[in-house]
Formats: structure tokens, sequence, C-alpha cells
């Protein structure tokens, strides 16, 4: 999960890191309100994009009044592609140098990262292009992490002005803190700015949590984003559900992320000769097939007004397929009037003549069987394309 600004900059707060949190505004008014208390303010776009600064979201204000008219022009506005829902107001800084600071998980070399800079404020991935020498790129031991004495090499070998040593040693430090003890897999300022009073303050935050280890983190749900969030994605999520959604109109449940990436292959090659039609969602219902499981995916799919069809691809394994047809009969008991669209099911593996059985014996009007992915994947596209009319 992505941070916005003023979400990563109370995560720094929380582990020291020097920050002025400022505050959150929804409306104009808010935002001047807000400049009254603060004084001069920069009234900057909170959207989980970088670039902001470049696409006028980032504003200075003198006055209250300066302050009403930025956040007037920057709410509701689109920074690559996303709307502005809220401005952050923070006190305006008089800034003498911008510095560009990260930690990140490197998974090709299943290690983490520091990438450091002197010249930050700018795209780094500039930077990296034109001067790449002055883009410092420590790894870190995972084992070890980054203590006082590993600070001193990464400050050291990024080129900090002698001066500024000793607070960037700590602020190095308390980033790493934010970095292990909130479980994130990113922490990237920039600028890590130097004020014309000689401290280092952190101006701006780009926080990414890993959500697998949310479960350590009961604090990090408030960071969702609910106005960004599909609402057929929300219900899925609170079903416990690993659901994606697409634009297509033919539903897909498998078992298995592997089978599922492959079926929306499948259906989008079948697609071409059925008008295009496209898989409307990813949905992985894992190992268990239960009839709750079944019910609650085709729930939510159903739920999707462009599925048109649904296919439903089974590889028994531990879970056999008579358990999945099972499943399948009870999700179409539990939903009753509300399965409306035909299911296209393939079941294989483990069981398959029993599961196959069931549903023949089942013999519901909405359920059709094919017995091969390639000819499941082509009926699912066709019946789409034949409700679309
Ligand atoms: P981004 O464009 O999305 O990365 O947004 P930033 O928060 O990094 O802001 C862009 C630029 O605005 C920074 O590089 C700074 O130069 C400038 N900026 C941000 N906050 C302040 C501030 O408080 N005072 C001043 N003078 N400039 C600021
Ligand atoms: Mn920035």
């Amino acid at each position: 999960m992505d941070l916005m600004e003023f979400q990563a900059k109370e995560l720094f707060a929380k582990h020291d890191v020097p920050v002025t949190t400022g505050i959150v505004a929804t409306t104009a008014d808010e935002a001047k309100a807000a400049a009254e208390q603060l004084g001069v303010v920069v009234v900057k776009a909170q959207v989980k994009a970088g670039g902001r600064g470049k696409a006028g979201g980032v504003k200075l204000a003198k006055t209250p009044d300066e302050a009403f008219e930025h956040a007037t022009n920057i709410l509701g506005m689109e920074i690559k592609g996303l709307t502005v829902h809220r401005v952050l107001i923070a006190p305006a800084v008089d800034i003498d140098q911008e510095y560009y600071f990260s930690f990140l998980l490197d998974r090709s070399n299943r290690s983490y990262l520091t990438i450091a800079s002197v010249e930050g404020g700018v795209e780094i991935e500039e930077v990296a292009k034109t001067n790449p020498d002055a883009v410092r790129q420590v790894p870190i031991d995972a084992g070890t992490g980054v203590d006082e004495a590993k600070a001193r090499e990464i400050v050291a070998d990024a080129g900090f002005p002698a001066d500024l040593t000793d607070q960037a040693v700590q602020t190095v430090q308390a980033l790493w803190k934010v970095f292990v003890e909130e479980d994130a897999t990113l922490v990237e300022v920039n600028p890590l700015a130097r004020l014309s009073d000689g401290t280092l303050e952190a101006l701006d935050g780009k926080v990414s949590l890993d959500e697998n280890a949310e479960f350590r983190h009961d604090d990090h749900a408030a960071f969702e984003d609910k106005e960004a969030a599909d609402p057929l994605e929300a219900k899925a999520k609170a079903k416990g559900l690993n659901y994606v959604k697409l634009d297509g109109a033919v539903g897909i449940i498998g078992n298995g992320a592997g089978l599922v990436m492959s079926t929306l292959d499948v259906v989008a090659y079948a697609g071409e000769k059925h008008s295009g039609v496209k898989p409307a969602n990813f949905l992985d219902i894992g190992g268990g097939a239960s009839a709750q499981v079944m019910a609650d995916g085709l729930d939510v799919i159903l739920g999707d007004e462009q599925v048109k069809s649904v296919f439903v691809n089974v590889f028994g394994g531990i879970t056999s397929c008579d358990a999945v047809a099972n499943g399948i009969k009870g999700a179409l008991e539990l939903l009753g009037d509300d399965a409306t669209k035909p299911l296209v099911v393939r079941l294989d593996g483990n069981n398959v003549e029993e599961g196959r059985a069931i549903l023949d014996e089942l013999n519901h009007p909405l359920v059709t069987q094919v017995d091969t992915m390639d000819g499941a994947a082509d009926k699912a596209a066709e019946l789409a394309n034949d409700a679309r009319g």
C-alpha cells in the first residue's frame, strides 16, 4: 500500500525523523483556516503520485486568501489521472539545498538498498541519467541493518556537507526505523532539505507499506484510501478474497494465482473471436472452495455490471473436484435469484469424474460444463458476447 505525503509524514514524526506534519484540508475554507494558524504556507496536493510540483499541485501561499485560492484550484485537480481530494497545508520554509534519500527493498539482490544523492529535489531518474556518479547506492545487510556506523558510511558516501553529518546520520537512522518498524518496502524523502537555519528536514515523503505485514499493524488500516478503492474490490477485501477488477465482460474464478493468470490470457485470446470480449477480473479462491467461498466469489463477480458470463476454472488438487462441485452447487443455492448470469465450469484434476457427475446431476439452467480450458474459455467468451447483444 502506497501512502500519501501527509501519511508518510505522520510515520516520520512517530520515529523522530525531522518533519513538520502540517494540517490536512479537504475544502478551501479549511485551507484558509490552516494558513491563518501557520502563517506563510505551501499548499500541497495529496495524491499517490510524484511530480506534483511540476503539475501545479504545490503552491506557495503568503496569505490565508492566497491559500484559499490555491486550494480552490488544486482540490479537484487531476494529477497523473488521480483526483485531488485533499491538500496538505505545510509551513513554508527557506530551502538552502535539496537532497534525495531512500531505503528500498532490492528484490533482485535479496537485500535492502540505500539510494542517496546530494543533488535531490528534481526527479532522481534525471540525475541518474545526466550525472550517475551523484546517485549513490549502498547495499544493506538485512541481518545487521543500519546502525550508527552504517549510517555514517551512507552519509559519507553520499557526500553530505561536513556540518550536516551528525543531523544526516540521525535522520538516516530514524528513517531506517520507519522502514523496519513499519514494515515498509520503500521509504523515500525528496527533498530532504537543508533549511537556511542549517537544520535538515524531510519536506516530502513517500512510503510503501508491505501488505503482507498488515496483521502486525492494526493502525495501518487507517491509511487506506477509501475514495480510490473500487467498491467491488473493497467488498472482496472485506470477504478476504484475492480479487482485482478489470474492464471486460467475462468474470473469472479459479483456484491458484498461476491458474487464474493463465485463465485471463486464455480468455483474452478466445475473446478475439467473439468481438474482442475480455476478462472482467482476477479472482483466486485459493485452496478452499467451500460453498461459502464460492458464493462470496460469485457474489462479488455478479455484482459487476460489466460481467455477462462467468468462467469457473478449477484444477482439483488438495481440494478435489467433487468438493468444488459441491461448493458451486451450494453457492447457487445460497445466491438463489441473485445468480443471473451463465456459468461455464471446467473441472479437472483430483476426483474429476465425481465432480462433473455432481454438476451433471444438478442440471442447473445457468451452468454449462466444458472439459477443456480452451473450450471453456471459448464458450464463456461466446456467452458474454451474445449477452452484450
Ligand atoms: P513533488 O513534486 O510531488 O515531489 O512534491 P514536493 O513535496 O517534493 O514539492 C516539490 C517542490 O516544492 C520541492 O522540491 C521544493 O522545492 C518545493 N517545496 C515544497 N515544500 C516547500 C516549502 O515548504 N518551502 C519552499 N520554499 N519550497 C517547498
Ligand atoms: Mn518530492
